[in-house]
């Protein structure tokens, strides 16, 4: 039904229980809707403690882009990009609502996506952090400053007011969680986020 509703790709939120309180799912579930599914392109996102260690596995499952949190790994980044790119999948930054955008800049020429979180990580349904606007825009104008262009996601509370505001401020990939399953017409929405 999502593809038929016409997303672009899948978001696949993965959760540990310890970097985020909550459990969801690893790569045997992604490995079965890739089976399902082999054309989709899946956005997986790591919040665990040590996404180099399980990189090669979502990667052998299915991951065309896999992203995960700095401050999981503050002192190892560049070993979990290079394990995210040893493993044959593009690579995401992540950062949670209270790190200064400042941490994910020495990056922003390194990886293919900055995926900015607009809730805390680790449930669904929360409500969009306005600040999240003025987070992305600075995220964007640094990449401006030093001429590079990774994607831009923003994840958490995304709906069609707070995607405007999001894709006027430089995001390109909106994940869209609750307002999507709710929506009555899955199809309109996707077509009028993505004119954003
Ligand atoms: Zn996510």
């Amino acid at each position: 039904r999502l593809l038929e509703a016409g997303v672009d790709l899948m978001h696949f939120d993965v959760m540990d229980g310890h970097f985020v309180p909550n459990i969801s799912y690893g790569a045997p579930v992604l490995k079965c809707l890739h089976a399902a599914m082999p054309d989709v392109y899946y956005d997986v996102h790591l919040m665990i403690s040590d996404p180099a260690r399980y990189a090669a596995d979502f990667a052998r499952a299915g991951a065309n882009l896999i992203t995960f949190h700095l401050e999981a790994v503050p002192d190892t980044a560049e070993e979990v990009i290079a394990a995210i790119r040893a493993a044959g999948c593009q690579v995401g930054i992540s950062i949670r609502p209270g790190t200064p955008v400042e941490a994910v800049f020495p990056y922003l020429g390194v990886v293919d996506l900055i995926l900015v979180m607009s809730v805390e990580p680790g449930f669904g349904g929360q409500k969009f952090i306005p600040t999240t606007v003025s987070r992305v825009a600075a995220i964007k104008a640094e990449c401006n400053r030093r001429g590079v262009s990774p994607r831009i996601e923003v994840d958490g509370g995304i709906n069609t007011e707070t995607a405007s505001l999001c894709a006027q401020a430089g995001a390109s990939v909106l994940v869209m969680g609750s307002a999507f399953f709710k929506a009555q017409d899955r199809t309109a929405l996707a077509k009028q986020v993505r004119a954003l």
